[in-house]
Parts: C-alpha cells; structure tokens; sequence
C-alpha cells in the first residue's frame, strides 16, 4: 500500500486519534491522497443513530466506487458493531478502540511488523496541517453512566495522559504554528484523577509554559477547554482562568442536557438543574462575562411539556453564547434503549425548534455584553475566533505585521452574529 485517505467522524477526540494514525502512517512512507487512495481509514463515531448511519453509508459507497481501495474501519462504531462492518463490502479491517488507538498496533494488524522506535514517533501528534487550531486529547475514557451514552462501554474507564507529555505536545502544535490548543478527551474534568493530581493542575502548567521558536523569541498562544461538566469547574480551575484569561480562553462548554430535575435523574446524570445553574452564577462571578456553551437533548423519554418548559427557562437563566440542541435517539446498549415514556416525533420537533429559537436570543443578549471587551482572536485570514467565542473580523488594513493571535476591542457588526475586531495589537 503506497497511499491513503482518512476520514473522520465524530468528536474532537476522534479527530485527534485520526492525527495521530495520520502521522504514523505518513512517516511508514504513505501519501496522503483524496481519491484513489490503496488504503482508506474510516474513523468512525456512535453517539448518535445518524453518526452510525453516515458511516455505513459512506463506507457503502466507497466499497462501490473504489473496489480496489482497502477499507480499515476504526473507532466507536468499530467497537459498538464490528459484525455489521464487516459484511460491508471492500471492508478488510475492523478495528476496535483497543487495537487502533496506538499507530504501532494498527500497522501491526494491517500486517507491518514495525518496531516502535523505528516509526520514530513522539507521543502524540506535532501538527493538525490545514488549521489554525489543534486538538490535543488529554484523557480518554468516562467512569460515568449517562443513561444515553454508549461512550463509556467503547472508550472504557478514564486514563490520563502525563502532563509533562501534555506540555512537550503542546510545544511541539505551537512550534509547527498553532496558535490555539483545544485540550479535548471524553470526560476532560477527569483529568489526572487516576495521576492524583487535577485538571486544575495541568491548565495551570500550560497557562505558565513558555514556547521559544528558533531565534529564542516567545511564541504567543491561547488554550481552550473543550467540553468540560459544570461540577467539575472548580474554584483552583476558576483561580487560573482568570488570572491568566489570554492564554486560558474564558470559555466553558458545559452539557446541560436538560433543565428538569426529573429527565436529569432519569439520565442518570448526577447534578440538578439548580446545581448547573449555580455554577454558571458562580463562574461569571470569578471570570470576566465568560462564554458558556452547552449541548441539550430534547424528547428524552419522560420529557413532557412541562418539563421541557424547565429546559426552556434554565437555557435563558444560564445565558448561553451557543446551544447545541440535539433529538434524543435511542442507541443500542444503553439504559435508555429499553426507556418508555417518549415524546412523539411531532413534539420533539417543536421543541427543537423553540429551543433553537431561545438560544439564538440569549446569545444575542450574551454578545450585547461584549460590546467594547478586549479579547484575543486567533486568525485564519482577517477572520478569527475569540477567546469567548465569538466570530470577529479584522480590517486588512489593520493587520499589517501583526502575528495570527491579535488582542482587539469587539465591536458589533448590526445585529448579527458578527463583530468587528478594532485596535489590534499583538497579545503581550
Ligand atoms: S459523562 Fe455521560 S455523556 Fe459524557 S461520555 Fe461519560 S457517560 Fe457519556
């Protein structure tokens, strides 16, 4: 095999495991390449029905299009229905987590016998080409039981990663020209649990590591929280964010999942809806109006209108900057398969629709408080990414010598969703 596609489905963690296959494969000598590749690896995702179901689809068709490509299926769905993948057509390997996750493994099981040392391969992954932003999975794995998710039983139990890999991982995305790192994983709060140390412990670290390029200069950066449980933003997390908010970006994405002690309790998750809010009120008090984004399941089984009202409320309560609204589907394995009590269709639907509508309200409201802030932007182009998440746009003019993370006041661009970066100076 001389060439190979990737394909990836899936989280931030997914994306990370496919950089990582990436870059072992890419030193055995493989060429990347979109079409007609003689391997194509396809990283796949089960969190959703609809994530299983674009994966075989397209697994389908590249069996069809190309007969003469290999098909190795990795990931969550590789875990969840090997058997299913495997009457596919053009499929040769199935891969669960446990033998794709390290790089040596997989070419061991598309039959390389490779010496570890001889891939000459860090821990980790050293770019993410194509993008300004890197992510870099610190953890894997999930010690809870959320009725809905079947993550835990195909990831396993959390396992952490050691810092100071982190911090040589993080040194080597910066020095390739990352100007963010996402620190991404499956339950990231968990971090360091299993190390006796916290998570609070490894931002802390990453806010105080310094970065020299070649000539010894500093290389600026920002390093941003994926999604993190509101339980478990603490005040030692708190206290480092908000001294150091250019470099810790002072936004959270928290799941919410619902605003009903009652479809909490039935999720099996482990907070109501009082404690979720408390922490928002509790974060906005130590952080400068941080960003909060969160995902909620709408038609949950047991969800009836009164407690979708409580969603409802909680969502303009928490003030949100971004909401992911997703359809409760029933995956196989998990306690809620077997749950009665569901919405119909038609009313999971309106509540989708009046949820969306709700956020788009409250995250207007949330970027009428941002109106003259200073923020640092991280740029592709004259386009960038606020630390809390917003879209800000940078006059070209302005930009002239200025590296790709700027610090500008925000500006509103008329009502939309947009601002306008003013006074960019580099981020000291
Ligand atoms: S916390 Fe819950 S939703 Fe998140 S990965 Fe673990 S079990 Fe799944």
């Amino acid at each position: 095999m001389r060439s190979v596609r990737f394909v990836t489905y899936g989280c931030k963690a997914n994306q990370y495991d496919t950089q990582v296959l990436r870059e072992a494969l890419v030193r055995r000598g493989l060429a990347e390449q979109d079409r007609e590749a003689d391997l194509v690896v396809v990283n796949t995702c089960t969190v959703t029905a609809e994530a299983g179901r674009k994966a075989r689809q397209l697994i389908r068709r590249i069996g069809r299009e190309t007969p003469q490509a290999r098909i190795a299926v990795t990931g969550c769905l590789a875990e969840s229905e090997p058997e299913v993948l495997r009457t596919l057509p053009g499929v040769d390997w199935v891969l669960g987590n446990g033998e794709a996750k390290r790089p040596v493994n997989f070419l061991r099981e598309l039959g390389h016998e490779v010496d570890p040392e001889e891939l000459g391969i860090p821990a980790g992954v050293t770019e993410f080409a194509g993008h300004t932003r890197a992510f870099l999975k610190i953890q894997d794995g999930c010690d809870m039981a959320c009725a809905f998710c079947i993550i835990p039983k195909v990831r396993g139990a959390s396992r952490s990663r050691p810092a100071e890999e982190l911090e040589a991982e993080v040194a080597r995305l910066v020095r390739s020209g990352h100007v963010e790192v996402v620190l991404c994983g499956i339950h990231i709060g968990h971090w360091g649990l299993d190390l006796g140390s916290s998570l609070a412990d490894l931002v802390r670290r990453l806010a105080h590591l310094e970065v020299r390029g070649e000539d010894g200069e500093l290389l600026p950066f920002r390093v941003r929280l994926s999604s993190i449980e509101a339980t478990e933003v603490d005040d030692a997390l708190l206290e480092v964010m908000a001294a150091r908010p250019e470099r810790i970006a002072p936004h959270l994405h928290m799941p919410m999942q619902s605003g009903s002690d009652a479809v909490l309790a039935r999720m099996n998750r482990w907070y109501d809806r009082a404690t979720y809010l408390e922490a928002c009120h509790r974060i906005r008090a130590r952080l400068d109006r941080p960003a909060f984004t969160a995902d909620v399941l709408v038609g949950f089984p047991g969800e009836g209108e009164a407690e979708f009202a409580e969603t409802l409320a909680a969502v303009h309560e928490a003030g949100f900057a971004r909401l992911h609204v997703f359809p409760f589907s029933p995956r196989p394995g998990t306690a809620a398969e077997s749950m009665h009590d569901r919405p119909a269709p038609e009313a999971v639907r309106e509540r989708r629709a009046a949820l969306s509508e709700a956020a788009d309200a409250v995250a207007q409201d949330y970027a009428a408080r941002l109106e003259g802030a200073r923020d640092t932007v991280v740029l592709e182009g004259f386009v960038g990414l606020s630390g809390r998440y917003q879209r800000v746009r940078v006059e070209p003019d302005a930009l002239e010598g200025l590296p790709r993370a700027v610090e500008v006041t925000l500006h509103r661009e008329g009502d939309g969703p947009g601002f306008l970066g003013l006074h960019p100076r580099p981020v000291a």
